[in-house]
């Protein structure tokens, strides 16, 4: 489905912005049955919205078909930075909102329930909401989940369960909404009048800055900056008391916002002012990272086919939804990049969506004869980079965009 008009302010005042050709959805990782069976690519591109300042895909992949049909790859836990990020999380909230015993607790996109089982073990009573296959390891390790989308009806079932919320948290997963103004009126629904409303998304600040865009994706629908997610909490009466900036996925903003507190507003607009000055809502900030995306794509090509003609074997590691936007833009496939390596068990033995790339274990670097690795898990390239080379000191490195390792 096409974009109208902009999920945020609803106003029909969008430009496009970023063209990044036709994709599969970035998450679908593909079986080998399936090689032969035709895959759906829709157009990647981007808007953004002169009122309100949101950052949104232009096409919208039915969330059936990112997250049920599909054999939905991702799992929130599934690295140990991963798992330490959401010790941190678990953290961070529990002392900000002064978390006590039996506190409910709703988590939307709580995938395999990682993060809920942090709160569980405090005591808290926990519910997780996710319409992805993933929810059925939550159901497993104990973690009350309702296998469905966030809306009035889930959040609904939580509250008759658990009664009003004293948290409901959403990592990485409102940029994931399509409808966000009916599920910030669901959230809206199942949080107690002294709650809070906890969520990370994507940076856009980030996403210019550090040149993230890889972070670019179908399921990805949305890339916030503190402007456009102040305007949608706003709309449904929450504000923000607190915005972090946390380097996680690359650059991402984590929000604390509450309907009857207030935080400390002059910093929340000296960050948006931040944003202006960076030209963050300005169309030719856009028009200039498109030309950089386009040098870097032909830049990195006439590498690996150099490298190619010497017969080298190429290896990409990290099998992300964000390697598939960099391997669908730059028509790597099989042919060229011999496998792509994953620590992910719901990943190994499937094929990357377009390019048809085989996912093998990290292991396979060290145990098959690779010349030159392509590092498309950049955000954790310098752990990996380090890793392979203590395995195999001569293998060449390519790193997209020149990026300085994270
Ligand atoms: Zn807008």
């Amino acid at each position: 489905m096409l974009a109208r008009k902009c999920i945020v302010c609803e106003k029909n005042t969008l430009t496009r912005v970023i063209e990044l050709g036709f994709h599969p959805p970035a998450d679908t990782f593909i079986k080998k049955e399936q090689l032969l069976s035709p895959q759906r690519f829709y157009p990647l591109n981007c808007l953004l919205c002169q009122n309100c300042g949101h950052f949104q895909n232009e096409y919208f992949v039915s969330g059936d078909e990112r997250y049920i049909e599909s054999d939905y790859s991702y799992t929130s836990s599934n690295s140990p930075s991963a798992m330490a990020h959401w010790q941190e999380f678990f953290d961070s909230v529990s002392s900000f909102t002064n978390l006590r015993h039996s506190d409910t607790i709703i988590e939307f996109g709580s995938n395999d329930g990682y993060l809920l089982s942090l709160f569980k073990k405090k005591g808290a009573k926990v519910t997780g909401i996710d319409p992805s296959p993933i929810a059925s390891e939550a159901k497993k390790n104990g973690i009350p989940t309702i296998q469905e989308f966030l809306n009035s009806k889930s959040i609904g079932n939580s509250v008759k369960r658990n009664g009003k919320a004293k948290i409901i948290m959403g990592n990485n997963v409102l940029n994931h909404i399509e409808n966000l103004n009916e599920a910030m009126r669901a959230i809206k629904s199942g949080l107690r009048n002294d709650g809070y409303f906890i969520v990370e998304v994507p940076s856009l600040k980030d996403t210019v800055e550090k040149y993230l865009f890889d972070m670019i994706f179908h399921e990805h629908i949305s890339t916030f900056s503190v402007k456009s997610i102040n305007f949608l909490l706003k709309r449904h009466g929450l504000n923000i008391v607190k915005v972090e900036n946390i380097p996680y996925h690359g650059g991402s903003l984590r929000v604390f916002a509450s309907f009857n507190k207030s935080g400390n507003w002059n910093s929340i607009k000296r960050q948006i002012t931040n944003e202006e000055k960076a030209k963050l809502f300005d169309e030719e900030t856009y028009r200039k990272f498109m030309t950089k995306i386009i040098r870097d794509k032909n830049n990195i090509l006439s590498k690996v086919y150099s490298l190619k003609k010497k017969d080298k074997k190429i290896a990409a590691v990290g099998a992300g939804a964000r390697s598939n936007t960099l391997l669908n833009f730059y028509k790597l496939d099989s042919t060229v990049v011999d496998f792509v390596t994953d620590a992910s068990i719901h990943k190994i033995g499937k094929f990357t969506p377009g390019s048809n790339i085989e996912i093998k274990d990290d292991r396979a670097l060290s145990t098959e004869k690779i010349d030159v690795v392509l590092i498309t898990a950049w955000n954790i390239g310098k752990y990996l980079t380090e890793k392979i080379k203590k395995d195999n000191p001569k293998m060449q490195f390519i790193v997209p965009g020149e990026k300085e390792l994270m």
